[in-house]
């Protein structure tokens, strides 16, 4: 080797490693990535993990202008995967936090019509901060969608899920309940069962305040005018004065079992209940306490929501308190029967899990159980595998350790 060609290659070494430090250092400078919500994949998933989806379009749904669908189109152009009506999405949003740096926050929302190849439909409302706590802030997720997700913008979306479907006997008529937007599972069962049985029989009782909340209602009196056996009964708490004279509601008051007993023909039904807190927690129990079987009433809630079964699922104080441990937490806690699930009293207790629909929906907050025994308060929609648990849905039977 001459004395030049040594010079080039001592040059070209130097060259690499110069190269190499210099990537070293950027790639060490760029932010870190939030951190991914470490979720296991429910098993029969259309997809596994995080697909992402463009926002194709959004439509205002109410002259409330409270509750707004997306239509969402893969951005890797394939065809979606049919799910059932009354199945829901679940998205991970990253928002940036009060510190300035980025968190993974999960939500669900309810595929809000039924199945398309080319794009799926959410109709999300706009939660305010609480009416006796104004200085709450609002809903962080619905208010983010009302507000900055346009045409164009990409979100992360894992695949349809739950178990909110419809019973595939359509002998037997099915009652459709739904408070606000408690709607948009039950809109999405009516379209989907109506498109390949026409004359499946449908109750549909739909709840709001007043006309202003009313959405897809062009499309509900559509499906009671091509469909005969579609019953739509569209009930309004408190009627603006000038809506008795448009006639956009059927009746006044609130969904419950005397109107049911009024309304419906005698017989046997299913009954699907989607609605807010208040409505499942007094609906659920008067249709059992009205003599309808357990498992012909099928329900969903949007969030926390305490629904009595004929089993007492109410928080049980304990004479002697269970030993509650967190392992990766690095924490021991009594279990005194005071909090309504696991995930309330881990957060109230300082300890961090990652949680998201707080009504075992999503299967963000699921856990390993170490060694120990739960119950569930209400049956997951989540598949929870075996020797695992949702905490957000959980109460502890014996002494517990758990993962997390
Ligand atoms: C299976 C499923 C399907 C769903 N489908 C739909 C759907 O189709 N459409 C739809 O609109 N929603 C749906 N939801 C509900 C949805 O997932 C969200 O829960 C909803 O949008 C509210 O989320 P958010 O982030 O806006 O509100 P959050 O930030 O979770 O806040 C909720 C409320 O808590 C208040 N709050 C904020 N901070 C505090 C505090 N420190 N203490 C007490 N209260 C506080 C807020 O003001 C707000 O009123 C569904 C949920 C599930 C589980």
């Amino acid at each position: 080797m001459t004395a030049l060609e040594l010079l080039g290659l001592i040059s070209a070494v130097l060259l690499v490693q110069i190269v190499a430090a210099i990537t070293y250092v950027v790639l060490r400078s760029k932010p870190a990535p939030p951190e991914a919500v470490p979720v296991r994949a429910a098993p029969n998933a259309a997809w596994q993990g995080l697909r992402a989806f463009r926002v194709r379009m959004r439509e205002d749904e109410d002259d409330a202008l409270t509750q707004t669908s997306f239509y969402l189109e893969p951005v890797d152009g394939q065809p979606l995967p049919p799910y059932r009506g009354g199945q829901f999405l679940t998205f991970q949003f990253d928002l940036p936090n009060a510190a300035g740096s980025v968190r993974p926050v999960m939500r669900c929302y309810s595929l809000s019509d039924r199945p398309d190849r080319q794009a799926y439909r959410i109709t999300v409302k706009r939660i305010p901060s609480p009416s006796d706590k104004p200085d709450l802030p609002p809903g962080l997720v619905s208010n983010y969608l009302h507000e900055h997700v346009k045409p164009g913008t990409i979100l992360q979306v894992r695949a349809p899920g739950g178990a909110f479907v419809l019973a595939d006997d359509a002998c037997i008529p099915t009652v459709l309940i739904a408070g606000g937007i408690g709607i948009t599972p039950l809109f999405a069962m009516a379209r989907a069962a109506l498109a390949v049985q026409p004359d499946r029989a449908f109750h549909l009782f739909y709840g709001v305040r007043d006309s202003l909340d009313l959405v897809f209602e062009a499309n509900l009196l559509a499906l009671a005018e091509q469909h005969p056996n579609f019953h739509l009964t569209i009930v309004e708490s408190a009627p603006l004065p000038a809506e008795a004279e448009a006639d956009r509601f059927h009746e006044t008051g609130f969904v419950d079992t005397a109107l049911l007993r009024r309304v419906l023909p005698h017989g046997q039904h299913h009954f699907y209940v989607c609605g807010p807190p208040p409505m499942m927690a007094s609906l659920v129990p008067a249709l059992r306490d009205w003599g309808i079987a357990q498992d012909a009433v099928h329900y969903e809630a949007f969030g926390p929501a305490s629904i009595e079964s004929a089993e007492d699922i109410e928080a049980i104080p304990l004479n002697t308190p269970l030993a509650v441990q967190f392992a990766q937490a690095k924490r021991t806690l009594d279990w005194t029967g005071a909090d309504t699930n696991l995930l309330d009293f881990a957060e109230r207790s300082g300890v961090a899990v990652p949680s998201g629909c707080r009504s075992g929906s999503c299967g963000t907050c699921e856990t390993a159980i170490v060694s120990g025994t739960v119950r569930y308060a209400q049956p997951p929609s989540f598949d929870v595998a075996e020797g695992r648990c949702l905490p957000c849905v959980a109460l502890p039977t014996s002494d517990l350790v758990l993962a997390a």
